[in-house]
């Protein structure tokens, strides 16, 4: 039988998450483009970035016809946060800087890099990185990126960076319950041995 999902968090009801999910405002607008691949995925954590920030859209699609529309948005400047030799690492807004709009592929790293190899216009934006790397608390997964970040982890230190002082750090209660919860499933002794010492 097929387990009941609640319609937001997509996680199965006995496990909903929407009551940890904030609602955050940021100055900077977050255009998460999810790989299909990824909806039904049990560390879906993209949708939760999206679903926490109130200035933030998540559109699940290979081809994105859209996208001159979504790009072009007055008042904010398009960057990807995608790895690149020329990528700038992402640093505190300026006064008067306009605010970026952060787009950010969602997808196993094969699966993003196909997002933009379908979408010129998003593998010709002006890439952005983050100035460490990025150090995930948690490796479940390959994640696409340097230091293999989680997506909603990516878009939290990204956040934190251009926004400081503003903490993002609410954005990861969820993504932390999903995470104790996989880990009570597989069982910690599996854990350690899988993740542990890395
Ligand atoms: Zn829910």
């Amino acid at each position: 039988m097929p387990r009941i999902q609640c319609p937001r968090c997509l996680r199965p009801h006995t496990h909903c998450l929407c009551s940890l999910i904030p609602s955050l405002d940021s100055r900077t607008r977050v255009l998460v483009l999810q790989h299909p691949s990824e909806v039904n995925h049990a560390l879906n954590t993209a949708r939760l970035a999206a679903l926490g920030l109130n200035n933030a859209q998540l559109i699940v699609g290979e081809v994105f016809e859209d996208l001159p529309a979504l790009l072009n948005l007055p008042g904010y400047q398009a960057r990807l946060l995608f790895p690149a030799d020329d990528a700038q690492p992402l640093q505190a807004y300026a006064e008067g800087d306009q605010p970026l709009l952060l787009v950010v592929p969602d997808g196993t790293w094969r699966k993003a890099r196909k997002l933009l190899h379908l979408n010129p216009l998003l593998a010709a934006l002006p890439r952005v990185t983050l100035a460490e790397g990025g150090v995930s608390r948690y490796r479940l997964r390959k994640a696409p990126g340097p230091g293999a970040l989680s997506t909603v982890e990516a878009i939290a230190q990204a956040l934190q960076v251009l926004e400081a002082p503003v903490s993002f750090e609410p954005l990861l209660k969820p993504f932390e319950a999903l995470i104790a919860g996989q880990i009570e499933a597989m069982g910690q002794d599996t854990y350690q041995r899988n993740h542990g010492d890395q």
